[in-house]
C-alpha cells in the first residue's frame, strides 16, 4: 500500500521530502516528516507512537482525490491510523447500510467539513474495502490472502457491500482472488466458495487438480462450504471418470497374420489393461498428456508385429488426444 506520512502541523510550508520504506507486504510508504527547527529528514514509516507529529495518509486516497467533481468529504481512519480521503456519495452507492451505520446521515454539515470515520480494521484491509467499493483494482499491492479474506467478511457481512458484482470475470476481487491461484490455490478456491464467488471459484479450481483431496483440511472444508465441497470431490472424479473413459478402450486388433495371430494380439490387449489398471489406480486428474504417453508406450516394449505396434501408436495418439480435449474445470 502506498502512504504518505504527512505531519499534523498546519505550518507545513517548506518544502518535503519522500522516500519508500517496507511496511506490509508489497507495501510501500512515502514519507514525509516535519519535525521542530529541524531539516525535513526521510524516516522510516513506524506507528504514530515512534513519531508522533506525523500520521499516514493512503496516496491512493489522498486528500486531493476528487471524484464525480467531488473532494473528499469522509476521512476514514484504520486501526493503525492510516487516514483514507473518501466521498460520501461514492461509499452510500456501494453500501446498503451507511457501511454498517459508520457514516452519519447528517448530510448538510457533512458538505462543509470532512468529517473523520474510525474502521477496526488495519490499513491493508481498509485500503481493500476501499478499493472495492469504488470499483478500483488493488492487486498491485498484493495484500495477503488473510487480509483479502477479512476485507470480504466485513464487506459482506458488516458494509452491507454486495462482493459479487466485484467477482465476476477481470473485476477486482475476481482478479485479486485468481492472483493467490498459482501458489494457495485451495486457500484462494475456499474464500470464493465462502461468499458463493462461482466465476473466481471455478477459475480457481483448474489449479487444484492435482490436489490430493483426502488431505483436505477440515478447517479449509468448512470454509468453502459444503456446496463447494461438493464440487471440488466432482471435479476430480468427473475428470477420472473421463480419463478412465479414454483409457479403456484398447488398441485396435488386425486380421490374423502368419507371425501375429489372435491368441498373440491378445498378449498385446492384456498388456494394455495391465498399464491402464495400473494408471487409473495411481494417475491424478492433472495428469498431463504426455505423462500418459510416457506410461503406455511401453507397452509395445515386447511386441515385435508392426501392425499391432502401428495400432498401439495410434491409441496412445488417439488417448492423448482425447485426454487433451476433455474441458477442465467446469464445476
Ligand atoms: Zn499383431
Amino acid at each position: 500500500m502506498e502512504y504518505f506520512d504527512l505531519p499534523t502541523s498546519t505550518s507545513s510550508s517548506s518544502s518535503s521530502t519522500a522516500s519508500q520504506a517496507t511496511g506490509w507486504r508489497g507495501t510501500q510508504h512515502a514519507t514525509i516528516t516535519l519535525e521542530e527547527g529541524e531539516e525535513n529528514v526521510p524516516t522510516p514509516v513506524g506507528t504514530p507512537l515512534d513519531h508522533p507529529n506525523a500520521i499516514s495518509i493512503s496516496t491512493a486516497f489522498h486528500p486531493s482525490l476528487a471524484v464525480d467533481d467531488c473532494p473528499p468529504d469522509i476521512i476514514i481512519v484504520s486501526s493503525d491510523n492510516v487516514h483514507f480521503y473518501t466521498h460520501r456519495h461514492r461509499l452510500l452507492a456501494a453500501s446498503a447500510n451507511r457501511m454498517g451505520n459508520l457514516i452519519p446521515s447528517d448530510d448538510a454539515e457533512a458538505s462543509a467539513t470532512p468529517i473523520t470515520v474510525a474502521m477496526p480494521h488495519p490499513s491493508p484491509v481498509v485500503n481493500i474495502i476501499l478499493h472495492t467499493m469504488y470499483g478500483q483494482s488493488c492487486v498491485h499491492y498484493l495484500p495477503t490472502l488473510e487480509m483479502v479474506e477479512v476485507a470480504l467478511d466485513a464487506l459482506a457481512l458488516s458494509y452491507g457491500v454486495p462482493i459479487q458484482p466485484s467477482a465476476l470475470p477481470n473485476q477486482p476481487i475476481y482478479t485479486l482472488l485468481l492472483s493467490f491461484a498459482p501458489y494457495r490455490p485451495l486457500d484462494a478456491y475456499a474464500v470464493a466458495g465462502k461468499h458463493g464467488l462461482e466465476e473466481a471459484a471455478v477459475a480457481i479450481s483448474s489449479h487444484l487438480l492435482a490436489y490430493d483431496l483426502a488431505r483436505l483440511p477440515d478447517s479449509v472444508s468448512q470454509k468453502m462450504g459444503a456446496l463447494y465441497l461438493k464440487r471440488l470431490f466432482l471435479l476430480h472424479q468427473s475428470r477420472l471418470i473421463a480419463l478412465r473413459n479414454i483409457l479403456y478402450k484398447p488398441p485396435a486388433t488386425h486380421p490374423p497374420t502368419v507371425m501375429c495371430n489372435e491368441v498373440s494380439q491378445q498378449r498385446m490387449l492384456r498388456a494394455w489393461a495391465f498399464a491402464v489398471a495400473q494408471l487409473v489406480w495411481d494417475v491424478l486428474p492433472s495428469a498431463s498428456t504426455s505423462a500418459l504417453q510416457a506410461l503406455l508406450e511401453p507397452v509395445g516394449a515386447a511386441i515385435d508385429c508392426p501392425y499391432c505396434l502401428a495400432a498401439l501408436h495410434r491409441r496412445v495418439q488417439e488417448v492423448v488426444y482425447e485426454w487433451s480435449a476433455v474441458k477442465s474445470p467446469d464445476i
